[in-house]
């Protein structure tokens, strides 16, 4: 399919101010949102990009629209605000974190956002000018056919570039800790996956390459070595050709770099430990494993040829996914669910030390990393 994207965000209100914003983290899913905005007398979808930034920015006093894409009521396509910009709409008040969520932030920092123009409910109503309650039709109280399609199509595009798991697409009311029937009673974000589900099928979405920058400027790149002692006469000669900086303290790397190569093995840098800074937004996080003259061997190798990185991460970022605990969930669900066996619940435990005390107490709204599938 072909999708047309007409970008606006040079138009919108506020933009200046605004457009070097950057969200905090990565992005993990979409939420699909509507506008709550229809014609009074025919039940039409009204409104566009222009329309709900004026009234976001300039009636409600934001400071942007909110929505990274808006689809509008005849389905065309309008980006809106930056993707790396943090959305609005989807935070609640948390101020002691007590949901784990980001202090409510959670969703706006990890998901794009996207609004239908529409109102996708049956018995709307509004206020005339005497404050009397009238109907709006029950018309177009679902979205059009140019809509859907519009939305599948941008959906399967962000999916791909940001390598974001059909469950990680969900309708506004679906997340944790929002009160909301956004995008509408009449409108099942369930079908929404199930339609992905059959595209992906269709067309597999091909496996994205690991993303090896093409140039790493200085202060960008860190070598953490842990274990020095063990392994620092190893990586003498990749310190050298590469000049990265060099840090003992694998925790305090969080936020800090956005490339991270992490000497030693697992029981001196977990899996977890790498997920935490992948979380925290380095763009690639390789170990390089071994004894130290496994390690040497590796390193004088990419020393030798120029290569500041091994093209196969041993852990690519894509086999870790995230999880939402629901109500009514236990790790035996979550297990079965994410790997088809219930049993395999201590992995999901083992990997979630840090918020996960008692393997019997979830709370709905916790996120959960999901390791890949033990072999
Ligand atoms: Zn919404
Ligand atoms: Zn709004």
């Amino acid at each position: 399919m072909n999708l047309t994207i007409k970008d606006v965000r040079a138009e919108m209100p506020n933009y200046a101010t605004y457009k070097d914003w950057q969200r905090s983290g990565p992005i993990l899913g979409i939420a699909i949102h509507h506008s709550a905005t229809a014609d009074r007398t025919t039940g039409a979808p009204i409104g566009n990009a222009h329309t709900f930034f004026d009234y976001h920015v300039n009636q409600r006093g934001w400071a942007h629209g909110g929505y990274n894409y808006v689809i509008t009521g005849s389905g065309e396509i309008e980006y809106a605000l930056d993707e790396k910009i943090a959305a609005y709409h989807a935070g609640f008040a948390d101020p002691d974190n007590s949901e784990g969520l980001e202090h409510g932030q959670y969703w706006n920092n990890h998901y794009l956002a996207i609004c239908l123009s529409g109102w996708f409910s049956q018995g709307r109503t509004y206020r005339d000018s005497a404050g009397r309650t009238q109907p709006i039709p029950n018309n177009f109280t679902s979205p059009s056919a140019a809509q859907m399609e519009s939305l599948l199509g941008l959906i399967q595009q962000l999916r791909r570039k940001y390598n974001i798991s059909v469950d990680n697409v969900r309708g506004h009311r679906e997340l944790a800790g929002n009160a909301t029937t956004c995008p509408g009673p009449t409108l099942d974000p369930a079908q929404i996956r199930a339609a992905l589900r059959a595209a992906d099928e269709a067309e597999p979405a091909p496996q994205p390459e690991p993303d090896l920058p093409a140039q790493v400027d200085p202060g960008e790149h860190v070598l953490l070595l842990p274990d020095t002692d063990k392994y620092l006469n190893a990586a003498m000669a990749y310190i050298w050709k590469f000049q990265p900086d060099v840090s003992f303290a694998v925790d305090e790397a969080r936020g800090r770099w956005p490339y991270v190569t992490a000497v030693g093995n697992p029981e001196t840098i977990s899996d977890e430990q790498l997920t935490r800074l992948r979380l925290g937004g380095a763009k690639l996080v390789q170990r390089i494993a071994g004894d130290p003259s496994t390690v040497q061997t590796t390193l004088d190798k990419l020393a030798q040829t120029g290569l500041r990185f091994v093209t196969k991460p041993d852990t690519p970022p894509a086999a870790w996914r995230t999880y939402t605990v629901q109500p009514g969930d236990t790790l035996s669900v979550i297990a079965r669910q994410m790997y088809g066996q219930a049993q395999l619940w201590r992995v999901i435990f083992d990997a979630n030390q840090d918020i996960l005390t008692d393997p019997s107490r979830l709370r709905p709204g916790q996120v959960l990393k999901i390791p890949p599938k033990p072999e």
